[in-house]
């Protein structure tokens, strides 16, 4: 199937028949080797009424388990399965994708985080084009909205699903968020207060379309258990927003977690970590060593709070700063070491394991 060639003002004309589905590849600019930048998407409208659902991956480029969920999904799209229309958007972030990059490297005068940039502008800085094509041009008009993450190029992440409190949401957004965060249908909830104000889900939800992201995987890579993960999660999405038939897979216990701690290494050299992601760890539970090249320990971190192991570094090159691992606070140890783990879960491994303590 061609893809239709629009420019962002083009796209928004554009009027999907019922039972269709088309591909559109969005112009934006060109990179300094003259290659035009495109945004694919793919609309598919079903025969009968529902809602507008957006779903979008590759925020951040490097997290390209992100991008193979969201394709896969797309692909596997049928009209005659959807009630009202779902858009696709397998890469949000294309420049940086060029580059194999979180961010694209070449904004100036400082590079622009698509996920935390305050604002959108069609004639601004190229990560300012994108952002307001997917928000005016492609998202807009959108009832619900989904942007899917993997993790950064250093580690690997447990499934999560990730609620921001900005302040700048309206109660009834707030409420349907909530509903559609615990349908995903991952196993720990992150609601956290704050949050930065900008980026696609600020800008979807402060215009009253009730958008949230979810997040597992592994940096730069795109294998197995994870994209099945994550579009397990995106089916489980439009289920809940009326868009696909069935009701979303639950696990047997969901964790509402509001505070997670960075375990931070204060010394340089190399870490060696000694937990993986869903392990549940108790507070002074050693979970880190740095050591240096003569191998002696030059620290040991020990976890502050417990909680459920989120995310862990795959990079043993550290210096003072680096982020080893974090922990989603809970006290509920029990419940969560005696529950039974989703098959998809259950295959989550890291390749070979850290050194004997
Ligand atoms: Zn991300």
């Amino acid at each position: 199937m061609d893809a239709k060639r629009v420019t962002p003002e083009e796209f928004k004309k554009e009027a999907a028949k019922p039972g269709t589905k088309s591909r559109f590849l969005i112009n934006v600019g060109e990179l300094s080797i003259g290659s035009e930048v495109l945004i694919p998407v793919v609309v598919v409208r079903g025969k009968k009424d529902g809602p507008k659902v957006y779903v979008g991956a590759g925020t951040h480029a490097e997290e390209t388990g992100s991008i193979e969920a969201v394709k896969r999904f797309s692909a596997q799209l049928n009209p005659d399965d959807v009630s009202g229309t779902i858009v696709v958007v397998p890469l949000q972030n294309v420049p940086a994708y060029a580059f194999r990059s979180r961010l694209y490297p070449l904004d100036a005068p400082t590079v622009a985080d698509l996920f935390g940039h305050p604002k959108g502008d069609l004639k601004g800085i190229l990560t300012e084009r994108v952002l307001f094509t997917l928000v005016e041009c492609i998202g807009t008009g959108a009832n619900f909205a989904l942007d899917v993450h993997s993790t950064h190029l250093d580690s690997i992440n447990y499934p999560f699903t990730f609620v921001f409190n900005t302040g700048a949401e309206a109660p009834d957004v707030q409420k349907k968020r909530l509903e559609l965060a615990r349908a995903v249908g991952n196993e720990i909830i992150w609601i956290n207060d704050g949050g930065s104000k900008g980026g696609f889900t600020w800008l979807m939800n402060s215009k009253g379309c009730p958008t949230l992201s979810f997040e597992s995987g592994e940096g730069w890579r795109n294998l197995e258990p994870f994209p099945s993960i994550l579009m397990r999660g995106v089916k489980n999405f439009c289920k809940a927003a009326g868009a696909l038939k069935g009701a979303p897979e639950k696990p047997s216990i969901q964790i509402e977690v509001t505070k997670r701690a960075e375990i931070i290494s204060s010394r340089g050299g190399m870490s060696n970590v000694y937990v993986k992601p869903g392990q549940y760890v108790s507070t002074g539970q050693v979970v880190a060593e740095v050591r240096d090249m003569f191998d002696d320990v030059l620290e040991e971190l020990k976890t502050p709070v417990s909680g459920i192991i989120q995310r862990v570094s795959l990079l043993p090159t550290v210096a003072t700063g680096a982020r080893l691992c974090n922990v989603s606070i809970t006290d509920k140890g029990k419940e969560w070491e005696g529950r039974t783990v989703p098959e998809l879960e259950k295959k989550i491994t890291m390749a070979g394991w850290a050194r004997q303590r």
